[in-house]
């Protein structure tokens, strides 16, 4: 993955959270407070808005400016995770200039490790993590088995839409939804849609 290619793929991930913006509020209704919709797509607005002043930086600040932006625009309980998988990201990538199916792995692990830290969660808990998690092991194992980046980010993107079906038969343990106890069940996280989102949205770039 050049510069190029990664920036399209921040765009073309603020673009499919902003086009998202109803679903994602309509799956926080069921069982939250119906923002994640509008958090998540104020957020990657002002990502927009800044990713044309920063497009000539390396990855590694890029990726904490994005951080940055999260943090202080999408609120609530997604703001400060998200940001967290961000600002991960950039550690991962730090010196880097084109990332290669390894290098995508270490950005996972540290995804997964700062959300499960800030969140104090795990997979099971219906949240991000039933969509990163899945996906991110889907993406190893077909990397290792010799398959190229395009058809394991198909693979992330396949595992990753079953983590969010898997969201659906759970009770959350985390989160607002939490609140809600057994009354959960049977509504798909409004985490894992935003993250599955992303997670598709790699992938639809890679394949171009
Ligand atoms: P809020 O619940 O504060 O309104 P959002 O609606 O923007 O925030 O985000 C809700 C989503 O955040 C949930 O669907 C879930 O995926 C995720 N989330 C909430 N708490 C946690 C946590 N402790 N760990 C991981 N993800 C979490
Ligand atoms: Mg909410
Ligand atoms: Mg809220």
């Amino acid at each position: 993955i050049d510069k190029k290619t990664f920036l399209q793929i921040i765009n073309t991930l603020s673009d499919n959270i902003i086009a998202n913006k109803e679903i994602l509020n309509e799956l926080d209704m069921a069982i939250g407070d119906a923002d994640h919709g509008s958090n998540m797509a104020r957020g990657f607005s002002e990502v927009k808005k800044k990713l044309e002043s920063i497009k000539d930086l390396e990855f590694a600040i890029i990726l904490k400016t994005i951080a940055m932006t999260l943090i202080s625009t999408v609120g609530g309980a997604s703001g400060p995770l998200y940001g967290t998988a961000f600002l991960k990201a950039s550690g991962a990538v730090a010196g880097k200039e084109t990332l290669e199916a390894d290098d995508l792995i270490c950005i996972y692990e540290a995804v997964i490790t700062g959300i499960k830290q800030r969140g104090q969660s795990d997979k099971g808990h219906k949240t991000m993590l039933d969509a990163i998690i899945p996906a991110y092991e889907a993406f190893k194992s077909s990397i290792e088995s010799g398959n190229d980046l395009n058809t394991a980010a198909l693979k992330a993107v396949e595992a990753a839409d079953e983590g969010v079906e898997y969201t659906k038969t759970i009770k959350a343990i985390k989160g607002r939804a939490s609140f809600l106890g057994e009354r959960s069940i049977g509504h798909a996280d409004p985490g894992a849609t935003s993250s599955y989102i992303i997670i598709k949205s790699i992938a639809d770039v890679i394949k171009e």
